[in-house]
């Protein structure tokens, strides 16, 4: 099972990597800069290339970089848009340094713009980023969103829309709290939706998993994680998800409250749950 959780980069690569390892994980996500925005640390190659030697030594991978939440490709105002665009470049820039990276965003918000206003805008913004840092050891994914204010995300048609507008190999994460949030019964109906994300954006897209119980009732559009097994997803449900044949060999990344040791043994407790 391919399990960890979001991790600390203030100590750089190699720290994360031997931190996912003393928790028990093998994949591990982390912030590309403050998760408010600003800029990023300097690379450290050194750091880098201990890292890459560690992981191939301890299985570890892929791991998983999350956009600043602050990045808005749809937003209504152009020097957001295009704070956007210099962020998004510059983190896939770098991440060519780290090759089989993931790199998860949140489409955007359109800001009462309309969905299809905000879809034209994040691909136009998708389209102009990969051409400027044109990433090739770097998978672009898409985060299924529960639909809070005006996000855009809310419903695999819409990150469809983004895919077909751009035509560019963009992946998906799948966050469970989002999407039970989102109107998504993954709790009564797990099969059903795998089956709805494969029609309507094929599971070659899903490429990793936010795995997050939800302190909300399906469809409620709130989007606020709880613990594993501590929320209205429940237990039963996840044992379901990590074992779904469509589901069991992508990676999943705990984003749940908890310190170090509550990511330890949900791990554990994850772990626990596949047959
Ligand atoms: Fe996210
Ligand atoms: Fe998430
Ligand atoms: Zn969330």
């Amino acid at each position: 099972m391919k399990i960890g959780c979001h991790l600390s980069s203030s100590g750089g690569y190699l720290a994360m990597g031997q931190t996912a390892v003393s928790i028990g994980a093998n994949v591990f996500q982390f912030f590309t800069r403050n998760p408010r925005g600003g800029a990023a640390k300097a690379i450290d190659p050194q750091d880098v290339a201990a890292f890459m030697a560690y992981a191939r030594e301890h299985s570890i991978g892929p791991i998983l970089a999350h956009a600043p939440y602050t990045l808005n490709a749809a937003a209504a105002e152009r020097r957001i848009r295009d704070f956007a665009e210099e962020v998004f470049t510059d983190d896939l820039r770098r991440l060519e340094l780290t090759p089989g990276a993931l790199y998860n965003f949140h489409p955007g918000s359109h800001v009462g713009q309309g969905a299809e206003k905000g879809i034209e805008l994040i691909s136009d913004l998708l389209l102009k980023v990969f051409d400027e840092a044109k990433p090739e050891a770097t998978t672009v994914l898409l985060e299924t969103m529960a639909g809070k204010g005006s996000e855009v995300g809310r419903s695999f048609g819409e990150l469809r829309a983004i895919i077909d507008r751009t035509g560019l190999p963009l992946g998906v994460c799948l966050d469970t709290c989002h999407v039970w949030d989102g109107g998504y019964d993954i709790v009564n109906d797990l099969d059903g939706v795998v089956a709805e994300f494969d029609r309507v954006i094929g599971l070659d897209r899903l490429k990793a998993i936010h795995i997050n119980d939800s302190m909300n009732a399906n469809a409620a559009h709130k989007d606020r994680h709880q613990k594993i097994g501590q929320g209205k997803i429940g237990l039963d449900a996840f044992a379901r998800i990590v074992n779904h044949p469509a589901l069991r060999d992508l990676p999943f990344y705990l984003e749940t409250p908890c310190d170090l040791q509550g990511y330890k043994e949900e791990i554990a407790l994850l772990k626990g749950l596949v047959k």
